[in-house]
């Protein structure tokens, strides 16, 4: 583990340096608590106390400037006048956290004195040092409590994976393979505006420079992979070696060896596709696609860069919790009364990660694309809680939409639908969501992870300067069409002149 969140204790000159050895051996108690918490997801390290201005200025420069380093948290164990805060806070380019704790759980009510209260001031240090966080306006996650109570330790967590997210969207390249599908309109986004935003380089080849690729894929390397399939996934019958359509899988296979080798090793994170413009592929790529996936690339159909980045965040996010996290598409409504769900889908291009069970590979006829029928994975999703996420582009800003959602088991089996897909049931009820959704010009292409949670996503915005409309267990239509006219009003203004 490599990336690392910076812990900062602060404090001051006044106490004299006794009582700076005790705030180094207590902060060093509150740093060892997150350090070795599992729920953080990068290397907790402990900087020496600060005093003063010029080592807080310095210390947060040095932050911005290592790529190690996804993120700070700070604490003022003691009152540390802040003042002597405001360059540093200013200087500050790294996702924040304002941890507000103490040392002591309990108050220690027959011994208390002096000695102990001053030892234990957090109460007012960190009031101070919010303020001037707050005048400078700067973006932060503040969590409070003691950090021997899980709920504190898991908000840290929450937020770490978002540090990550962050981190990894800054450096970012994604492929899209030709452009994204004619006269769509909600595909269509400011790729300049997504470099410096939210940082990831979005740029496009032809995508007969992957079919070059394709073409120099070896024998070999496609038989390796035919095992591996049948290793790993029900295979169809008429797909297996020596079949009569075994050559649909060889060709399939090939596809996946060639866009490791362009995606993978070319250093991108994420890529598209379009049916529109396939080139000389003879399928349009479906089980290669969801093959990447599930390694934590990001996908998104009909040239959708905009998903496929949102795609590869949030795995990032995701990484090594239970769950799964996959390129989705709402694509058809079950309305009996009392139990609305949604069925999502997409033409091939469903993760695996969100599977129950072992996915079936198969081949079947599909009339989108003219091309040779397309291999894929069939399977149903698991069900549990997850989360939808969307991305917009507003004209003027970027607009993430996301929605709390049950995915459950289908009502029945769906025999004659060929595709992966996942059946859910959003909160708080259909009709919010929808409306909800709709009111806000959420796309039709999400990332749909069973891994995440709302606050993954919400600390994310923050980091982000990005608008987050979330549709949850608690939305009431009214209120939140009232939000969106006052998001709207800020973010413009926030974006200043
Ligand atoms: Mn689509």
């Amino acid at each position: 583990m490599s990336k690392q969140i910076w812990f900062l204790t602060g404090s001051q000159g006044l106490y004299g340096d006794d009582v700076l050895l005790q705030v180094r051996d207590q902060s060093a108690q509150i740093s060892n608590a997150l350090a070795g918490a599992k729920e953080i997801a990068a290397e907790v390290v402990a900087k020496p106390t600060l005093t003063d201005a010029a080592a807080i200025r310095r210390l947060m420069l040095e932050a911005n400037a290592d790529d190690d380093c996804v993120g700070v948290i700070a604490w003022m164990h003691t009152f540390s006048p802040a003042k002597m805060w405001i360059g540093g806070l200013d200087a500050l380019r790294k996702p924040f956290l304002h941890l507000h704790t103490q040392v002591n759980r309990d108050l220690p009510w027959a011994s208390i004195d002096m000695d102990f209260m001053n030892l234990n001031q957090a109460a007012h240090g960190d009031r101070e040092f919010a303020y001037i966080a707050t005048r400078l306006g700067v973006p932060r996650k503040t969590v409070a409590g003691h950090v021997s109570d899980p709920v504190v330790i898991n908000r840290v967590g929450i937020w770490s994976r978002a540090a990550l997210a962050w981190s990894e969207l800054r450096t970012m390249k994604m492929v899209r393979f030709g452009d994204n599908m004619r006269n769509v309109a909600v595909t269509e986004g400011d790729k300049v505006e997504a470099e410096r935003r939210l940082g990831v380089s979005v740029n496009t080849y032809g995508v007969n420079d992957l079919v070059a690729v394709v073409d120099q894929v070896a024998e070999a390397e496609i038989d390796a992979l035919i095992t591996e399939y049948l290793d790993l996934y029900d295979v169809a019958e008429e797909l297996h070696p020596g079949a009569d359509r075994a050559d649909s899988l060889r060709y399939g296979a090939r596809i996946e060896v060639a866009l490791r080798r362009f995606v993978i090793d070319g250093g991108y994170g994420a890529f598209t596709t379009n049916f529109e413009d396939l080139g000389g592929l003879r399928q349009l790529p479906g089980l290669a696609v969801q093959r990447l996936m599930a390694e934590g690339i990001g996908f998104g159909g009909e040239g959708d860069w905009k998903t496929a980045v949102l795609g590869r965040t949030l795995k990032t996010m995701a990484a090594g919790l239970p769950g799964g996290t996959s390129f989705m598409e709402d694509y058809t409504y079950h309305l009996e009364p009392g139990n609305h769900l949604i069925l999502g889908a997409h033409m091939l291009e469903v993760c695996p990660t969100i599977a129950v069970g072992t996915p079936r590979i198969e081949v079947h006829a599909l009339g989108i694309g003219g091309r040779e029928d397309p291999v894929r994975m069939v399977f149903d999703a698991a069900p549990g809680d997850a989360v939808t996420l969307g991305l917009s582009d507003l004209g003027d800003r970027f607009r993430m939409v996301a929605n709390e959602i049950t995915v459950v088991p289908p009502l029945a089996e769906m025999p004659n639908l060929p595709v992966a897909r996942a059946v859910w049931a959003p909160k708080p009820d259909f009709a919010t969501s929808t409306e909800c959704w709709l009111s806000a010009g959420g796309p039709h292409h999400t990332v749909m992870s069973t891994a995440l949670k709302a606050e993954h996503l919400t600390d994310l915005a923050e980091m982000l300067g990005v608008e987050l409309a979330l549709i949850g267990a608690e939305t009431k239509t009214s209120q939140f069409l009232k939000e969106l006219r006052w998001n709207n009003a800020y973010h413009r203004l926030a974006m200043g002149f």
